[in-house]
């Protein structure tokens, strides 16, 4: 349990020895940090970031409460009878899917545990009786037809599973990088400036000079910018 405790804080204090060393400097409100437990000790740790102090989160209770209260909120301003068409219904309750599947690959694994996935699945059956303007008797299959939504677990899995360019049956940090076809020409140009990357060279390539340093970067964020206009073109 100590273990547990020390260990994060051990990691923030290299990562902000790192930062102040090399520039860029975190902001406490927009840092997240995702501690992967197989054990069962208490996750909600408090974390020391330089001076200012945070604690964590547990992710999916998170994003289900938020849900949850944008679904209720939503929902208020939605009147079954005389409100707004299903069509606009489902466009605004589009809101509560992204709440509820923010940091969907990384905790997708929790959806073994049935516990948290009946409550995403309660929280989406809510948002789907506004869509449809049904009663709540209606039972979830139903109503997850009827206002075309399609089940959480099958979306988070969907998430966290092939590439979205279909080259790979599992997407991830790693395969975006170093292998994924869809990046091979912006890669290739990298690779003539800095020479070739590994996940075991990248970082001493970019320690090599500050302008290596913002090749590499500028690459990372060119290849997520793109990524993320594409699926908004072409969600899951
Ligand atoms: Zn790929």
């Amino acid at each position: 349990m100590e273990v547990a405790k020390w260990k994060p804080n051990q990691v923030m204090i290299r990562v902000s020895g790192w930062m102040a060393e090399h520039g860029p400097s975190l902001t406490i409100q927009k840092t997240e940090v995702v501690v992967l437990t197989a054990k069962r000790v208490d996750t909600i740790i408090p974390l020391q970031m330089g001076n200012q102090e945070t604690v964590t989160k547990r992710a999916m209770k998170k994003a289900t409460e938020k849900a949850a209260n944008v679904t209720t909120a939503l929902s208020r301003s939605m009147a079954n009878v005389g409100g707004p068409k299903p069509s606009k219904r489902r466009l605004l309750m589009s809101v509560t899917t992204s709440i509820l599947l923010y940091g969907a690959e990384i905790w997708a694994d929790a959806f073994r545990i049935e516990k948290y996935s009946k409550r995403m699945a309660d929280v989406q059956k809510l948002k789907a009786l506004r869509v449809a303007c049904s009663s709540r008797t209606v039972s979830e299959p139903t109503i997850l037809v009827v206002a075309r939504v399609i089940p959480i677990d099958l979306q988070t899995r969907k998430r966290n599973a092939q590439c979205d360019y279909g080259d790979a049956e599992k997407d991830d940090a790693y395969h975006t990088f170093f292998v994924c076809k869809r990046w091979t020409a912006h890669r290739q140009i990298l690779e003539q400036q800095i020479s070739n990357i590994t996940p075991e060279n990248i970082f001493k390539r970019m320690l090599t000079s500050a302008e290596n340093w913002d090749r590499v970067a500028v690459h990372g964020e060119t290849m997520l910018r793109h990524k993320k206009q594409e699926q908004s073109l072409n969600p899951p």
